[in-house]
């Protein structure tokens, strides 16, 4: 029985964490793998009722959970998600971008992952004003920057794809900060023989994103740079409503969507759940890895074979060029879970 704790979230976030407990729920019921879900508040939602972001019980609840499942939360993102990566030591975001047939993709053959800092850089939030001028620490250190490097190859590895890390900085402009980064992660680069290690700047990086996707498989860089090329890569194969992703420590994961709140479409039923779906996923194989869980690992497969059936097939939501409504959207990926 895995522990699971759930942050609803803000905007769209209560429609797509329905998605996830239908989802969690039928494994639980049909599948054979036990889950126990608290649904947890955080965020605008939350400060609302309780006059705090991250409430107490929240945090609390989340720390004795065997892993967290996030929602997007509104305008107080940064009071959640970032302080719950650093006070968890979360250092690694994982952001994969694969093409799924039938979507908005550029290609259908992209099949990359982001690996991003997630503890250093511009969101260690110290910032300041001095004489009408505002002033932000940027924070790179050679541990975090070794750290996640490490990381990166050995994702490369075990995905087998490419076995290729590119490593995304802007060194020519920021030398301190990310020429530690650029030479931190070459040096750890060295102790993967079977590994071909690049490096990019950040501005060829956007570029050659769209200008030639599938060359990519996994790129390593700092939090900021991150948070901002997972962005595009999303959008590079088809959208947010695709993009799942992972926060990982050395003893406990949290798993969101790469999107934000989204209120644009919320309480309109046409958000996508996949991201949330795929998120499960994730989450599914690092509880796998760490409990030494086979059935973790098929479920794993199982729910990526059926996003990929459903998608294929049609059966769609709006932002990806279909019809179906999110419940609609879940309940098919549901009816072929069993
Ligand atoms: P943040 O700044 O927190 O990242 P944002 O409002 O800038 O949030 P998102 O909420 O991430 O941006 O989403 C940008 C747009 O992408 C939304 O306005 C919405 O139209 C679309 N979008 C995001 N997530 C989904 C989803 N799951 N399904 C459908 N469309 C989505």
């Amino acid at each position: 029985m895995y522990n699971i704790a759930l942050i609803k979230g803000d905007g769209i976030g209560p429609e797509i964490s329905e998605s996830a407990i239908k989802i969690l729920e039928t494994i639980n019921d049909k599948l054979d793998l036990k889950f126990s879900i608290k649904p947890l508040d955080a965020g605008d939602s939350a400060f609302e009722k309780t006059g705090k972001t991250l409430p107490d019980e929240t945090f609390e609840t989340i720390k004795k959970s065997d892993a967290c499942l996030k929602a997007p939360v509104g305008e107080s993102a940064a009071d959640v998600i970032v302080f719950l990566r650093r006070a968890l030591d979360l250092f690694a975001n994982i952001r994969p971008a694969k093409s799924y047939p039938n979507t908005k993709a550029l290609r259908d053959d992209i099949d990359l992952v982001i690996v991003r800092e997630n503890t250093e850089d511009l969101y260690v939030g110290k910032e300041f004003e001095i004489n009408n001028s505002a002033i932000a620490i940027r924070i790179i250190s050679e541990k975090a920057s070794k750290r996640i490097a490490k990381y990166a190859c050995q994702i490369a590895i075990q995905r087998g794809v490419q076995k290729k890390v590119t490593c995304v900085h802007k060194s020519n402009v920021m030398r301190k900060t990310d020429g530690l980064f650029s030479r931190a992660c070459a040096e750890v680069a060295k102790d993967y023989a079977d590994i071909t290690f690049d490096q990019m700047y950040v501005d060829a990086c956007a570029m050659n994103l769209i200008r030639q996707p599938e060359s990519f498989d996994v790129i390593v860089t700092t939090n900021l740079f991150g948070d901002i090329l997972s962005d595009e890569a999303a959008q590079v194969i088809g959208g947010l409503g695709m993009a799942p992703s992972a926060n990982i420590g050395d003893n406990f994961a949290l798993f969101e969507p790469v999107h934000g709140a989204a209120f644009d479409i919320a309480g309109k039923q046409i958000a996508n759940p996949t991201s949330f779906i795929l998120s499960i996923k994730m989450m599914l194989e690092w509880l796998g890895a760490k409990h030494d869980d086979k059935k973790c690992f098929e479920i794993a497969n199982k729910i990526e074979n059926t996003v990929y059936d459903v998608i294929t097939k049609g059966i769609k939501t709006k932002d990806i060029g279909g019809e179906k409504t999110t419940s609609e959207f879940t309940n098919e990926i549901i009816q072929r879970l069993i």
